[in-house]
Parts: structure tokens; sequence; C-alpha cells
């Protein structure tokens, strides 16, 4: 084309980079100018959707030569080397001014190294997170993009207009979230999130089914029935679709016939190893990677299990079961948050980036996967204080947890009688009872290590450091 027409572009059309496009050209005043490596994806998109009425190209400087300046561009290719190659592509076609956008999965110290070699060419890059899925991207995803504040004014109205929009208000789903690798770090720790948001969920269906003897039908409806309170989210919702649905082949229910090994793509454990090197302990999140992890080790699972001549019997338990269950889940959700959210502001502090937990919050209630009626209120929370050290210690949220920590307790004490494994109920009960009892035994590890490496201590009652001569007590 001759004269640029597209006021935003898409590179990369696979599902996301489609669907993303599609919803683009949905919204009021865009013109979307496509790419893909392989004209074949782009004829066929064309070709499929008139009513977009989109720009193609097949090569990069015609899809530059169609988008009106400052040219913004969003990549939607696989993470890595495919983005790496893009991007020099369009740094090579675009001028000082332009917006290279990258909505893949990015690494986040990916997203700041490039970030740092494109900012000389004035060519802005803006690192950002997209979530939801295929769903999310064509009819309204959560978006977290980084970069820098002054492409946030050409980009922001563009992404508030194809970003889902929150039920209680309607507030578009997107939020500057800071510069360079910010949107991609926070994006990275919604997937944690999620990750143990899924594994609670897992847990609770587990104790339901092996200790409270329900049926995956009757689980089902346990669940649905959750979704009408505290708990009201997307995740809880399909859950109790996927409960109820029944093999067509077989009648069982689907449940039983999937094997029971999780997948995973990753981010999880970007995520923990991020916390790691950040020192921010996310105990539950980890639990849930690390389940996965072990579920995806048959020959291990089957070596042990050989070995086991009797297992415990399930606990009996009362009707009041399906309640401390609920209570569980609803409290080890919170500690999920509690450390999302520590791992967020600790990688803010580390990294430079000014962060708005409430903000970030409140673009999670839509367009991505834990979406949920309970992200309000960790944005209040962090409305009503600033500075919230930890969730746990919000007025609403501890009230919230205290009252249901016999339940908490009463259900991971019956997991390990039963021989049922939680180990996201219980790593996050005792995270929280770490958190709250008055002295912990690290005072004996600060003994154990003065004694073998001279590491010196601490006094409760004296200032200073203090170190033991303990050859002589020997
Ligand atoms: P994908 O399978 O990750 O990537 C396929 C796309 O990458 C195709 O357009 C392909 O072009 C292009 N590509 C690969 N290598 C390339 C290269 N060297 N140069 C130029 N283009 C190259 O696609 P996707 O599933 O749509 O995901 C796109 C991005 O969104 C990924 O980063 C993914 O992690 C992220 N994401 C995905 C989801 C999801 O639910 N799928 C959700 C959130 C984020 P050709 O057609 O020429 O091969």
């Amino acid at each position: 084309p001759d004269t640029p027409t597209a006021n935003i572009g898409v590179v990369g059309l696979a599902v996301m980079g489609s669907n993303l496009a599609r919803n683009l050209a949905s919204r009021e005043g865009n013109t979307v100018a496509v790419y893909n490596r392989s004209p074949g994806r782009t004829r066929d998109l064309v070709a499929e959707h008139p009513e977009a009425g989109f720009v193609p190209s097949e090569s990069v400087a015609d899809f530059a030569a169609s988008l009106s300046r400052p040219r913004t561009a969003i990549i939607m290719v696989q993470a890595g080397a495919a983005t790496d190659a893009v991007i020099s592509q369009l740094v090579e076609a675009f001028e000082p001014g332009d917006i290279i956008v990258d909505g893949g999965n990015a690494l986040f110290t990916d997203t700041i190294r490039r970030e740092a070699d494109i900012r000389p060419t004035g060519i802005h890059f803006v690192g950002t997170g997209i979530s939801g899925g295929e769903e999310g991207a064509l009819n309204g995803p959560s978006i977290m993009p980084g970069g820098t504040a002054e492409s946030y004014e050409t980009l922001g109205p563009i992404l508030e207009s194809i970003a889902a929009r929150a039920p209680e208000d309607g507030a578009p789903c997107v939020t500057h979230i800071g510069t360079d690798g910010a949107g991609h770090f926070v994006k990275m720790v919604h997937n944690g999130i999620e990750y143990a948001d899924m594994q609670l969920i897992a847990e609770a269906y587990d104790l339901l089914r092996n200790v409270g003897g329900y049926t995956p039908a009757q689980i089902a409806d346990i669940f649905a029935e959750w979704n009408t309170g505290e708990l009201e989210s997307y995740l809880i919702e399909i859950t109790a679709e996927v409960l109820r649905h029944v093999d067509p082949v077989t009648g069982a229910p689907f449940v039983d016939v999937v094997v029971d090994q999780a997948g995973q793509k990753g981010t999880g454990t970007w995520t923990v190893q991020q916390a790691l090197a950040l020192g921010t302990p996310v105990s539950g999140i980890a639990e849930a990677v690390f389940a996965r992890g072990v579920s995806s080790h048959p020959e291990q699972r089957s070596a042990v299990g050989a070995t086991i001549t009797s297992r415990p019997q399930p606990q009996v338990v009362p009707d009041t079961f399906v309640e401390d269950v609920r209570r569980a889940l609803y409290s080890s959700k919170v500690v999920a948050y509690a450390q999302g959210f520590d791992e967020i502001l600790a990688g803010g502090r580390e990294y430079g980036w000014q962060l708005d937990p409430g903000a970030i919050a409140k673009i999670w209630r839509a367009g991505c996967i834990i979406r949920a009626r309970f992200l309000n209120l960790i944005a209040d929370a962090y409305e009503r204080q600033p500075d919230l050290v930890s969730l746990l210690a919000d007025d609403f949220f501890a009230k919230a947890v205290a009252e249901g920590s016999d339940a908490w307790r009463r259900v991971v004490a019956t997991a390990a009688l039963s021989g049922v494994p939680a180990p996201a109920f219980s790593a996050s009960l005792a995270y929280y009872d770490s958190l709250s009892v008055d002295r912990l035994p690290a005072a004996l590890i600060q003994g154990q290590r003065d004694f073998f490496g001279a590491h010196t201590y601490r006094r409760v009652d004296l200032p200073g450091v203090f170190h033991t001569e303990w050859s002589g007590d020997r």
C-alpha cells in the first residue's frame, strides 16, 4: 500500500494473533494491518473475515508502510528466538517514536534486555502480558503492558478498546503496569497464582471424593453452589462443568478417563524460580508447581506405590466436611494471592518499578483465567492501606481467615490421617501459622549456624551481634 491506512498492526497470525487482530478490527475506529511470516495464514485470515477490513501485507516493508505514525504493531509469535527475529525485522522497518509491542509469553528478563537493546533506536518496545487464551484474545483479554509512559499514551486507548471489562464497574482490564519488563513480570506471577488456584481446587475435589465419598457429579453440584458465594470465579465455574462431564465412549465420569499427569508450559516454574531469587516465600504456588511435577513421574509413583502394603482408611467425616473444605479452599486461596502479591511487590523493588497492587488486582477481574469476585476485595485492601505488608495482615482478610482457621486445620489434619495428599492446603496453612506464631524455631537454626559456621546471632535482650565459643561446650 502506498498510503498508510491502518492505526494498529498484528504480526503473527496463529490462533492468538488472529483472534487479537479480529478483536481489534471489531472496535470502532481501528483499521488493522496484518502480517505473518508464512503468507498463507494471512490470506486465510483475510478471506475468512472480510468483515474485519484487514490491511494485509506479505512483507515487513509493506506492513510498515501500511501503518500510520506512530506505527504501532503487536507481535504474537512464539516466545524466544522467533520473537527476537520478528523484533529485529520491525526495528529495521520502523522509525523513532514507533511502538513495538510483544504480546507473547516472554520471560520478563528477555523483555528487559530487548527494551534496553531497542531504546537507543528511539523506537518504544512494550512487553505486554496478555491473559485469557484464545477466547480472551477474541472477546477481551486482561492486558498487562510494560514500557514507557509515553508509549502508553498511544497504546493505552487501543488496548483499552479491546480489553475485557470488569463486571462490577465496566472498567477495562488494562493498566500501565510499569516500565520495561514489568508487564511480563506481572503476567508471570498471574500464571503462578493460576497454578495455585487450580491445585487448591483439585485438592478440594480430591478430599470431597476420597474422604467425603461424593461422586464427581455431586462434587460438580457442590462447586456450582460454591460459585454463588465468596469463591465465585471462572476456575470454580469451569471445574463444575469438567466434573459434570461424562465420557461419551465409556459413560464414565470424564475425570476418571483422563491420565492423572498434569502438564505445564513453564510460567509457573518461572514464578517460583524468580521468587527464590527475590527471597520471597511463595510456598503455596511452589507446591502447586511441584504437584504437577510429582504427577508427571509415573515411574516413581508406581515404584513407591508398590512398597505400600496398607493404605490409611479415609477418616469418617460429618456432612459439615463440605463446608470445612470450602473454608480451607478460601483461606488457602488468600495465602496464594498474599504470596503472589508479595512477589509482585518484591519484583517492583528489585527492578525499580512503581507497581500499584490494587490496580493490578482490578485488571484481573475479567478476561483472564483467575478472574474472580475476590479480586475486588484485594483491590479494596490495598486501597485501604497502600503499604500493606501482607494481604493476611489486612483487617478483612485477617478476620476471614481467622474465622475459617479451625475448618482449615480439620481439613489438613483429615487429609494427613486419610493419606490424601493436600500439599497446597498444608503449605498454605503452615505459611499462615509461620507468620502468626510468637516464636519460630529459626532461633535454633541460628544456634546451629553459629555452632558449625560461626555465623553469629542476635539476642532478644541486647543489641549487637554475638558468637558463642562452642568447642568448650562439647
Ligand atoms: P504460536 O504457536 O506460539 O506461534 C506461531 C506463530 O509464530 C506463527 O504466526 C508463526 O509464523 C510465528 N513464528 C514462529 N517462528 C517465527 C519466526 N522465526 N519468524 C516469524 N514468525 C515466526 O502461536 P500462538 O499460540 O498464537 O501464541 C502466540 C504467542 O501468544 C506466544 O508467545 C504464546 O506464548 C502467547 N500466548 C498464547 C496463549 C494461548 O492460549 N495460546 C495465551 C497467552 C499468550 P508461521 O505461520 O510463519 O509459522
